[in-house]
């Protein structure tokens, strides 16, 4: 068999602020056949992810940093070309943390078999899959909305945020949202069923352009983004209140520390309740969760959407478009057909 040749970005240095083309390296190598129990595979979908710009911090966090040269990392639906390990065969398609590459040698011990048609095998990157997830138990195990409550979820449009309002409306609450554009907004309350929703880019004061759309107050703010939006957003919790706080990627390209309000009064004042969460705190139960998003998707009731970006060239692209908002639904990139 002719040597396979893997195209793979890898991290330059640690980027301050926003990362640009310097942070990215594009790196070509031949790729090593597969040892007995691993396989050769060829990426066809990766998902970029907000999370990933944490690890290109040197900062401590839930995970380890990368350190400079590594393959960006990414999971990604990925395709068997070659397999010594019987579990696997070529053709499968399987769930790999492949980064940003085009073609890996993997063990097979440690990949799932993607339980999907091809054509919706993308699925298992977004709904159903990690932000899928993420919504479950961000708005059920730490949001706990009651029948008639309203959920105010930030970032809507984006992968978590669209399956959050949904959820939202199965358990019989009131869903609202805040997102970056009037093309989102109309998604949000056309397609996806959202009571209202809002462009906050086009309000200087924020909280005063919620408020309207919240007549009963908030009682789950299910937050994606931190910075201004969440700000307003406290200023209309309820009492008892829950914040499931789920990402706050305004900050993420911070060089310093943002300042901005102290929410600690105003969660005394209504004995609210702010709670980080990480979803792979909550692997034990991910069958379960599976299970559901699975039925809803089935059953019509979770819809989503995709915005594509063409080529492993672009991953770079893809993954800085999530911080200027260029994704409706879940950013992916094809890289193979
Ligand atoms: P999204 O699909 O939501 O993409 C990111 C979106 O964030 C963009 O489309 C953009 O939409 C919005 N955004 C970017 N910068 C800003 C800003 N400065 N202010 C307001 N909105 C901004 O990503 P995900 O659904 O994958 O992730 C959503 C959040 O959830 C992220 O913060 C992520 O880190 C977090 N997360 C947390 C997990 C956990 O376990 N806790 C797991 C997975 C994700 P817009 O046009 O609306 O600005």
């Amino acid at each position: 068999m002719q040597a396979v040749v893997n195209r793979k970005w890898t991290l330059v240095g640690y980027p301050e602020g926003v990362p640009d083309d310097a942070t990215f390296r594009m790196e070509e190598a031949p790729v090593r056949e597969p040892d007995v129990g691993e396989a050769l595979l060829e990426t066809v979908w990766l998902s970029v992810d907000p999370y990933v710009r944490g690890r290109m911090s040197p900062v401590k966090s839930y995970v380890e940093p990368m350190t400079p040269g590594d393959v960006i990392c990414g999971e990604t639906v990925a395709r068997v070309l070659a397999s010594r390990d019987p579990g696997l065969a070529e053709g499968d398609l399987v769930l790999a943390p492949m980064g940003w590459q085009t073609h890996a040698v993997f063990a097979a011990e440690g990949l799932h078999k993607v339980d999907l048609p091809v054509e919706r095998a993308s699925l298992a990157l977004g709904l159903l899959g990690m932000p899928g997830l993420t919504a479950y138990f961000g708005l059920f195990d730490v949001g706990r909305p009651q029948t008639g409550e309203t959920v105010l979820v930030s970032g809507a449009a984006g992968a978590v945020g669209s399956a959050v309002g949904q959820m939202a409306k199965i358990a019989g609450c009131r869903a609202m949202g805040v997102a970056g554009s009037d093309e989102k907004v109309a998604w949000l309350t056309g397609d996806l069923g959202f009571d209202a929703a809002l462009n906050y880019r086009e309000h200087k004061d924020l909280r005063a352009a919620l408020e309207p759309l919240v007549p009963d107050g908030v009682d789950v703010f299910f937050d994606n983004v931190g910075g201004s939006v969440s700000d307003a957003a406290l200023g209309l919790i309820n009492q008892n209140a829950r914040i499931p706080i789920c990402g706050q990627i305004a900050h993420y390209n911070a060089k310093n520390p943002p300042r901005g309000p102290r929410p600690f009064a105003t969660l005394l004042v209504r004995r609210a309740r702010a709670q980080g969460f990480i979803v792979f705190d909550f692997k034990e139960r991910f069958p379960e969760a599976m299970a559901k998003l699975r039925e809803w998707v089935e059953g019509g009731r979770l819809k989503t959407r995709e915005t594509v970006v063409e080529s492993i060239d672009s991953a770079p692209q893809a993954f800085l478009g999530l911080f200027s908002g260029d994704n409706i639904g879940k950013m992916l990139v094809r890289v193979a057909k």
